[in-house]
């Protein structure tokens, strides 16, 4: 996984992809104040949530403007675009794509016009019932006889789904259509959105993605995480609430409940997806990670003589292991920092030779050594089979694994791009399977009650669903699930919106 800022440990052979975030959303109402260079430092302080594509849309109370490209956050914004996109409100989006193919059209924030101004919409997040909306816009189109321009979908994303349906509301204001559409979307949806003067937020009713609301001495901030607070000097005010819309002008911040709050928080943001300096739920990632790595070593102990964290996202998991066993914290393996910046693969060749690129072993420390190494979650297997064999050329005499989280058995519909079922190693392995595939010489995952408790968040308020199977939002049938729902070879109700001319006036971006 190439996470920009090289937080994370699921990247480390060449070509393996971890977790992949849908998204990283922020959004900023403030006079006076330069609200495109805010969004962009909020947008860079939520890069690990996505780096396919980022975009910007800025508007001075007369027109949004949007800039997005593909690519990570510093590579598709200069100082020269930046200083181009002036006015009071902002929104901002770093994609990962899950429903629509990672291309410019996908891209976000989505623009449209309306009856009543226009419209500018960044998602994180994925819908279920993806199919039931287009087929309702299809035959919302059909029955109108025409083409209304808010209703021409120009991607095939849900988030343009979402956004023509917010748009085909003739004659009533965007937080008026939001109040009406909202409540008819399934799954996950925290959302910014802004028309010519007010910025929305908005959180499904599980409260699935986090979203947060801060203040700035001269306005208001919304992000997907608190650490985008931090980092643009907004002070944390509050959580969006599940099933609940703001809207954020001249006159402050309103607030409307849109639908009955059901919180089914992601289990998976507190063990790999958030960043270790944000605060969810009021409680620190870190931390959090912290007591999962002491509870880990007190559910499975072993005698050993180093804890090494998988750098970095299995480093605060090891420093609690560390603290409960009181076997001794090691740096043993030393990730690039840069890693996440190229873009070239070594080929197969290099590969099987045992190229290096993000990982390196430090020989002294480990050499003759029993070690527990700890890491967050295993995936497909791959990375920590890598990683036992590298360890033992470095000369370790045992290599024990202990994993922060329960396997990963079930796929995620809700926003994050694990891999297929079929791809995941617990899957279709045992836990002694799974040690042996990957070499090492014990290998233990905390228990999913373990686990939650460290979180302080009742189980029944969390979604655990690639843990235990248990999808806290209806699923629809397979076939109505799935990343190229919308695309345009698509049959299906949902092909009935493929693209028509972009509707993208005063957008600034290039196809
Ligand atoms: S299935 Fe897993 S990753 Fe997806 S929302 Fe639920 S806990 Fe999070």
């Amino acid at each position: 996984m190439t996470r920009g800022d090289g937080l994370l440990s699921h990247d480390l052979l060449p070509g393996e992809k971890g977790p992949q975030d849908a998204c990283g959303v922020f959004g900023v109402w403030a006079p006076g104040e330069e609200v495109a260079k805010l969004t962009y430092f909020g947008l860079y302080a939520l890069q690990h949530r996505g780096q396919e594509s980022a975009g910007i849309a800025v508007s001075d109370g007369r027109q949004i403007l949007v800039y997005k490209e593909m690519g990570l956050v510093s590579q598709v914004f200069n100082e020269a675009t930046l200083e181009s996109l002036s006015g009071y409100l902002a929104i901002g989006h770093a994609r990962y794509s899950t429903t629509g193919a990672s291309v410019w059209e996908n891209a976000q924030p989505t623009f449209r016009r309306t009856a009543t101004g226009n419209i500018a919409l960044g998602h994180n997040g994925n819908l279920t019932n993806t199919a039931e909306l287009a087929e309702r816009l299809a035959a919302q189109v059909a029955e109108s006889g025409e083409l209304p321009l808010g209703q021409m979908p120009t991607s095939s994303s849900d988030t343009e789904l979402m956004t023509a349906l917010l748009a085909a509301h003739p004659g009533i204001s965007i937080e008026e259509a939001a109040m009406i559409e909202l409540p008819k979307m399934r799954g996950a949806f925290s959302l910014v959105f802004m028309d010519d003067d007010t910025l929305y937020a908005a959180r499904d009713p599980q409260g699935i993605r986090p979203l947060v609301l801060g203040k700035l001495e001269t306005g208001w901030v919304v992000a997907s995480e608190t650490a985008a607070l931090d980092i643009v000097g907004a002070t944390f005010s509050r959580d969006i609430q599940p099933g609940e819309l703001i809207a954020i002008d001249s006159n402050g911040v309103r607030t409307q409940t849109f639908a009955a709050a059901e919180p089914k928080a992601c289990l998976f943001e507190y063990v790999y997806l958030a960043r270790p300096d944000t605060a969810l739920d009021g409680q620190s990632v870190h931390a959090t990670r912290v007591e999962v790595g002491q509870r880990l070593a007190r559910e499975h102990p072993v005698e050993a003589d180093l804890v090494i964290p998988v750098p970095e996202s299995g480093t605060p998991g090891a420093v609690g292991y560390a603290q409960a066993s009181g076997i001794p914290f090691a740096q043993g393996l030393v990730k690039n920092a840069y890693v996440g910046r190229t873009f070239i693969s070594p080929s197969q060749t290099l590969r099987q030779r045992g190229i290096r690129l993000k990982l390196n072993p430090l020989r002294e420390v480990i050499e003759g050594k029993r070690l527990v190494i700890v890491d967050d979650s295993i995936v497909r297997g791959n990375t920590q089979r890598a990683i036992v064999k590298m360890l033992r050329e470095a000369g370790a005499k045992e290599v024990h694994v202990r994993i922060s989280s329960p396997p990963v058995k079930w796929p995620c519909f809700y926003g994050i791009d694990f891999a297929t079922r079929a791809e995941l190693i617990a899957n279709n392995q045992t836990i002694d399977e799974i040690r042996e595939s990957i070499g090492a010489d014990s290998l233990h995952y905390i228990s999913l009650d373990n686990l939650i408790e460290a979180t302080n968040v009742k189980k029944d308020n969390l979604c655990r669903a690639c843990f235990d199977g248990v999808y806290p939002v209806e699923l629809p049938e397979p076939e109505l699930l799935g990343k190229y729902l919308l695309e345009d070879d698509d049959p299906t109700p949902a092909g009935l919106i493929t693209s028509t001319a972009p509707a993208v006036i005063g957008a600034m971006g290039q196809p």
